[in-house]
């Protein structure tokens, strides 16, 4: 053998397939140098990446843990049970399901599960903060079952401005008896209030299911408050505020819904489970079980409100006028008429500032244009960034609104972004 001192040696994408290769290193590239503020995205660590990219990936695994149908599934076993004990001391729940491929899976079953076509569920609309999945007309839970839809609190001169109205949720549900009551949201800056939409649910004789898909990392963390024991199905995805890889996870307290629920999952709406991404959700849950975690968790709610507070001490107006969790929604309408969320989102990518656009509560733009821009704080909080970064960011945002897309302002907001990047460098371990 010969020891080489020439280059290192390439890897073996880089050998076997160099397009691919270098657009996955143009990518990296591109998350080091630029701020991350798409609230449902994170940065997952190198373990949960090394889990998600072994040998894991090989394997068919239909069925669950000793009860699968096909042989060798020996580790694979001990993984998803590693995993489903994690994620139920994690939450403080009996049952979980942790092969959905993701969020929106997820849920699919839940309803597979516990609805026939046509029947009745109560959940938020889209464009008020809900999820494709609560009942859009483009979407299986729109099109094969009835949402019924409960509203926000849009009166601004009411303390709840921006809340879930509870009273008319309590109203609808006594008026249109759903078989399913669904809280949790995407666009949605306020903690949620589990116990209320229990006593709800009760009243009409409707299950509570919370899809925590957002906030799931603050739950885990201690910063928002717990979906258990008030809800009796949990739905949630691991890659937001969570922190690992792209998947989905279902959770019960209950033993006769955790058997409806495995069966809806696997053989109701999907095949083998990817075993390589329950590798990674296990070493996602057990780094949530650590004491870091809660700092975590804390200094990403810490960083949202400085964030927001910022921004309208500098004149921007909030969807309910804050925030409580890990996300805000700044209302366009209310600095700038002419201004929408389509080139709001455009201006702030050229400055190297990555946000969605969203709807705001009673937008009359379309899902495609907008009146809001919606931003998070967990990508940025795993970088280590801490409440001063925030003040910085807000001042960045704030430039770049104003701007009315003028090169030269992008252009040296730009910089200012790279530099702050390089000082808080994505995670490496
Ligand atoms: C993100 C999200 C989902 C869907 O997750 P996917 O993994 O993208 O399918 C479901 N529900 C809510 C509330 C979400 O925010």
């Amino acid at each position: 053998m010969t020891l080489t001192t020439s280059a290192p040696t390439a890897s073996p994408l880089a050998t076997a397939d160099p397009a691919i290769h270098r657009l996955i290193q143009a990518e990296q590239e591109r998350q080091s140098l630029t701020l991350e503020m798409i609230a449902s995205e994170n940065h997952t660590s190198h373990a949960v990446m090394e889990a998600v990219g072994s040998c894991l990936t090989n394997k068919y695994c239909e069925g669950y843990p000793t009860k699968r149908y096909y042989s060798g599934c020996t580790f694979y076993d001990q993984v998803e049970e590693l995993a489903i004990r994690r994620v139920t001391e994690l939450f403080g729940c009996r049952f979980a399901n942790v092969q959905p491929h993701s969020g929106a899976s997820a849920n699919t079953a839940v309803f597979f599960a516990l609805l026939e076509p046509g029947d009745t569920y109560c959940s938020v609309v889209l464009s008020d903060g809900g999820h494709l999945t609560h009942g859009s007309p483009v979407n299986l839970s729109g099109k094969w079952f009835k949402p019924v839809h409960y509203p926000l609190v849009y009166d601004e001169s009411r303390p709840d401005f921006g809340h879930v109205d509870y009273d008319a949720v309590r109203a609808l549900c006594l008026q249109h008896k759903p078989k399913l009551l669904l809280c949790g949201y995407s666009a949605y800056p306020r903690i949620i209030d589990f116990p209320r939409f229990r006593a709800i649910a009760d009243e009409c004789g409707a299950l509570l299911m919370a899809d925590i898909a957002h906030v799931a990392g603050l739950v885990a963390g201690g910063s928002h408050p717990s979906p258990f024991p008030h809800c009796h199905i949990v739905t949630t995805t691991t890659h937001k505020t969570l922190r690992g890889p792209r998947g989905g996870l279902i959770m019960t307290n209950d033993e006769e819904l955790a058997k409806k629920i495995d069966k809806a999952v696997f053989p109701g709406t999907q095949g083998g489970p990817l075993m390589h991404v329950i590798a990674g959700k296990a070493v996602c849950f057990g780094e949530a079980l650590k004491p870091a975690f809660k700092d975590y968790a804390r200094q990403i709610v810490a960083n949202a409100k400085a964030l927001a507070t910022e921004l309208m001490t500098r004149g921007f107006r909030l969807t309910s006028g804050g925030t409580d969790n890990h996300l805000l929604v700044i209302d366009l309408r209310r600095t700038d008429k002419e201004l929408t969320g389509k080139d709001a989102a455009a201006w702030l990518e050229q400055a190297g500032i990555i946000v969605n656009k969203n709807t705001v509560p009673r937008d009359d733009r379309s899902p495609f244009i907008t009146s809001g821009v919606r931003m998070g704080t967990p990508a940025l909080t795993t970088r280590g960034m801490k409440e001063p970064q925030m003040k910085q960011v807000a001042s960045l945002i704030d430039q770049v609104l104003r701007s009315r897309g003028n090169a030269q302002i992008l252009a040296s907001v730009r910089s200012e972004v790279t530099n702050l990047c390089r000082q808080f460098p994505m995670p490496v371990a």
